[in-house]
């Protein structure tokens, strides 16, 4: 069989401790699931349902590769967020089971035209050119889970090392349980899946030549930096 144009390539991330990869297949990303993060963009955190949205596959983006600014931005933010990968399929998922589904976590970067997502919730418009864009995505190795749950642990962002979010996974609103368990009943995951979970307080701009350093304390660090 021939392509008619040439095929995109798959989206892999490595796993830690394998030489096997993980396939990404898609991005969900949950919307203010820290009260003080909800707080700081103007919102009560009164614990309304969870909201999601995407990002392109290709927006992946490897441990330790440079991001470029992008165009049609002056306000570039960071979100750190602790990435969930799905291994086992499935619609509807109780909350109770929703760990079976989960491969391993990562960490990664929400990376946000801020002044571009503003400007669509005043309009009503749908986010997509202020948080589906190239690159935006970046992405640590997966650490397997195993069964475990990760529902405690530091998560920390610096920019230049200087500390610029810091909180804990404890303080995730909903839990990666309920997380997976509310996404499921709008789409049947599927192996390759990632939800980026929500951001802490703290998100702000970078420049061209900002290196940015994050880290959940016990699944790995992410590192990459600005370039014009
Ligand atoms: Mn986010």
């Amino acid at each position: 069989m021939v392509y008619a144009v040439p095929a995109p390539p798959l989206v892999e991330l490595p796993i830690i401790g394998s030489v096997d990869t993980f396939p990404v297949r898609r991005i969900y990303c949950v919307g203010r699931n820290y009260a003080a993060h909800a707080r700081e963009m103007g919102f009560d955190p009164d614990r309304e349902p969870p909201f999601f949205f995407m990002k392109p596959t290709d927006a992946i983006v490897q441990n330790g590769m440079a991001i470029t600014y992008p165009s049609q931005t002056s306000d570039f933010q960071y979100e750190i967020e602790l990435v969930v990968a799905i291994g086992k399929g499935g619609k509807e998922i109780p909350v109770e089971n929703a760990l079976d589904h989960v491969f391993g976590y990562a960490v990664g970067l929400d990376m946000t035209r801020r002044d571009v997502q503003m400007a669509s919730r005043e309009m009503g418009r749908p986010w997509d050119m202020g948080k589906g864009f190239d690159q935006s995505a970046p992405c640590s190795a997966l650490v397997p889970a195993k069964g475990k749950a990760v529902d405690k642990g530091a998560i920390w962002l610096k920019v230049n090392g200087e500390t610029k979010q810091t909180s804990d996974l404890s303080k995730l609103i909903w839990s990666v349980p309920e997380v997976i368990s509310y996404l499921s009943g709008y789409m049947e995951l599927v192996p390759g899946d990632l939800i980026y979970t929500g951001t802490p307080e703290g998100v702000g701009p970078v420049l061209a030549g900002d290196v940015m350093n994050g880290c959940v304390v016990g699944i790995g660090e992410i590192e990459t930096r600005v370039t014009k």
